[in-house]
């Protein structure tokens, strides 16, 4: 049996809204929208993961706050696990993984087309954005 390896996905709030960022690659994936995140690396946690992967892709700093109920399938061995976060500091850049990002308020979180796996945890999170 494999472990399953996880990918962590940042719900990343600032101001009552949520970043969607759009992968440039693979080619199979490029042009759709997703939480941005990543592998973990041996040793970390999610929530370093979390914080690092957000410093990498994106050249900010951010507080994990909470994991998003739910494990979803991705190519064997992963798995996704969703962590809300809080924006920091700094001002997101798409510096790697991505070519655009948006600040989505709750009523807009249909106007991009997400990653497939990444759908029930957005759906999930729009609920904790209109708290
Ligand atoms: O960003 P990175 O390439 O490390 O992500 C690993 C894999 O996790 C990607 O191939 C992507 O398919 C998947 N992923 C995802 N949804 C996310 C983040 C990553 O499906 N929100």
């Amino acid at each position: 049996m494999t472990t399953v390896r996880v990918v962590v996905g940042a719900a990343l709030f600032d101001g009552g809204r949520l970043l969607a960022a759009r992968r440039s690659a693979p080619p199979e994936l490029a042009g759709r929208w997703e939480l941005p995140g990543g592998k973990l690396e041996p040793g970390e946690s999610a929530e370093q993961a979390l914080v690092r992967e957000l410093r990498e892709e994106l050249g900010v700093e951010a507080e994990p706050l909470e994991r998003v109920a739910g494990e979803w399938p991705l190519r064997p061995p992963y798995v996704l696990h969703v962590w809300t976060a809080r924006l920091l500091a700094g001002e997101a850049r798409p510096l790697q993984d991505h070519d655009e990002l948006r600040w989505l308020a709750p009523d807009e979180l249909d106007e991009v087309d997400w990653l497939d796996q990444d759908r029930p945890a957005v759906a999930l999170v729009a609920g904790l954005l209109r708290r």
